[in-house]
């Protein structure tokens, strides 16, 4: 369809413009009622991996034997390690006790090299980054101040990457993401990994605890906020984390404890793209990264990705002579060199005039030629692909949310705040008509999010509070509190030290 707007900017556009650029606004325009399908499928598969079939679904659904959360009461010093984009962060995490916590870190980077390197290789760079860290902020002094229970130092790993765990500190590398694809790891224990090349660099510390980013910020920010089920992450990949009633847990024979909390692995929705609507740009994008075929739902959501997309429209624009008057230029015409952060920034740019959309495309682009139209063009399309992934992330959480309001009886007595009666449809949606079942006196549900995404990109949290509450009904903004746990990676991985040092946790 032609976009027949009267207003700026599309009357300006030529018929051709407004046809291409109308075609492609259906596309990546997502209606409530796709969105509700999308949840229910989302819903379904949560089931079938909870059920352990995993060959009726794309979600790893993988127990993390971390059960019972914080709130706020703990205490100690931990050391904590925070992989998964371009940083490695080692942080002194110290928890005082009072919701509150105290973080000492230090930032290296992972260069692209390491990023391809074997495993022994990265895991050897992390060693000596702990032990560089160790020395230069007198680590050893400083926990002696807090003491842990433990005369050894015990750290806290969050990794983001899909692990199949069998304890809180063990577990098998699934799979790479995010452009990470060192050989050597997947199939292996990463905690033992760790702790090998821990010992071969003489260093005195003990890896106590594993957990994905996703469950590190449901725990960092449980402490904060003890009504806290889902740990979600919107930066440089995309995922979530849950509380689970181990009842629920089909694959888990004679668990011990009521909850445990589930990494989703979301990234990896519908990989055989049955339900989502994948277009070109999508497909061109997933052929051409480190990982075909695989984290399609991630690479319509995710940091890493979302610019890479906005190129490949702006590609096909500029051999449609539709843009720049059909002329691309050397770096736009490179892989990933249109970054996600230009996106921030040309969205933000509200003038009239578009001038500093201008500047991107001159200084980062080397687009010299550059007209009024081109930028508004340029600014449709990244409002486009950033609206298309705040929906998404919406249709994620709700269903999250909406299975956590399945889950009968026992989680809703000491956590869940939200009881369907009786005869609603198990996995039924939240719509108006059902909003009576909902119990107002009690609390809100907290989601805990991290990333740059949600951090930085211009309206992606009102986007996503309006793709909630299509999904959820009108009051989603009562029944969820979404709230940022900046830098909750690491708090969530030194509490997970503390509750496997301290027992807390015991595997079924
Ligand atoms: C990984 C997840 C991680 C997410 C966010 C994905 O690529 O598979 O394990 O939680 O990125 O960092
Ligand atoms: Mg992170």
């Amino acid at each position: 369809p032609t976009l027949t707007s009267s207003n700026k900017p599309y009357s300006r556009w030529s018929e051709k413009q407004s046809k291409v650029l109308g075609d492609i606004a259906e596309e990546f325009t997502l209606s409530t009622s796709q969105l509700e399908h999308l949840t229910t499928a989302f819903i379904d598969q949560m089931q079938a991996g909870l059920a352990g079939d995993q060959k009726s679904t794309d979600l790893a659904m993988i127990s993390t034997f971390v059960s019972g959360r914080p709130d706020g009461h703990e205490r100690g010093s931990y050391l904590a390690l925070d992989l998964g984009g371009t940083n490695l962060r080692v942080c002194l995490i110290t928890l005082k006790g009072n919701n509150d916590f105290e973080t000492n870190s230090k930032a290296f980077k992972v260069s692209d090299h390491l990023q391809e390197a074997h495993i022994s290789e990265l895991m050897d760079f992390i060693a000596i980054s702990i032990k560089e860290f160790i020395t230069s902020e007198h680590i050893s002094a400083k926990i002696v101040e807090h003491p842990s229970d433990s005369d050894t130092l015990e750290l806290g790993f969050t990794f983001s990457f899909p692990v199949t765990q069998t304890a809180i500190d063990a577990g098998m590398l699934l799979r790479w993401t995010k452009g990470f694809n060192c050989p050597g790891a997947v199939g292996n224990d990463i905690v033992q990994l760790l702790q090998e090349a821990l010992n071969r660099n003489k260093i005195n510390v003990h890896v106590a605890a594993l957990v994905n980013d996703t469950v590190g910020t449901l725990l960092a920010h449980s402490y904060k906020h003890p009504n806290t089920f889902i740990g979600a992450i919107f930066g440089t990949g995309t995922n979530g984390a849950y509380v689970e009633d181990t009842r629920g847990i089909k694959s888990m024979k004679n668990p011990t404890t009521d909850e445990m909390i589930i990494n989703i692995e979301w990234g990896n929705y519908d990989k055989d793209k049955r339900f989502l609507p994948v277009t070109l740009f999508d497909n061109k994008l997933d052929r051409e990264s480190i990982n075909p075929g695989v984290h399609v739902f991630e690479k319509m959501i995710s940091g890493m990705y979302l610019g890479e997309i906005t190129r490949n429209i702006l590609l096909h624009l500029i051999d449609h002579r539709l843009l720049f008057d059909g002329t691309s230029s050397a770096k736009l015409n490179q892989h990933w060199s249109f970054e996600t952060k230009y996106m921030s920034q040309i969205e933000n740019d509200t003038t009239a005039t578009l001038i500093p959309i201008a500047q991107i495309l001159e200084q980062d682009l080397g687009i010299y030629l550059n007209t009024q139209v081109d930028r508004e063009i340029v600014k449709f399309v990244c409002q486009l692909v950033g609206k298309r992934a705040a929906r998404l992330s919406a249709m994620a959480t709700a269903a999250v949310i909406r299975r956590g309001l399945s889950v009968e009886g026992r989680l809703a007595g000491h956590g869940y705040p939200l009881k369907l009666s009786e005869g609603d449809r198990a996995f039924g949606s939240v719509h108006e008509s059902t909003d009576s079942t909902i119990d107002h006196s009690l609390q809100p549900i907290h989601v805990g999010i991290d990333g740059s995404v949600f951090e930085h990109y211009p309206h992606f949290e009102e986007r996503m509070v309006e793709g909630l509450t299509e999904l959820l009904g009108s009051r989603a903004k009562d029944i969820v509190a979404l709230g940022i746990a900046r830098d909750g990676s690491g708090v969530g991985a030194a509490l997970a030290a503390l509750i496997a040092t301290k027992n807390v946790v015991q595997s079924p």
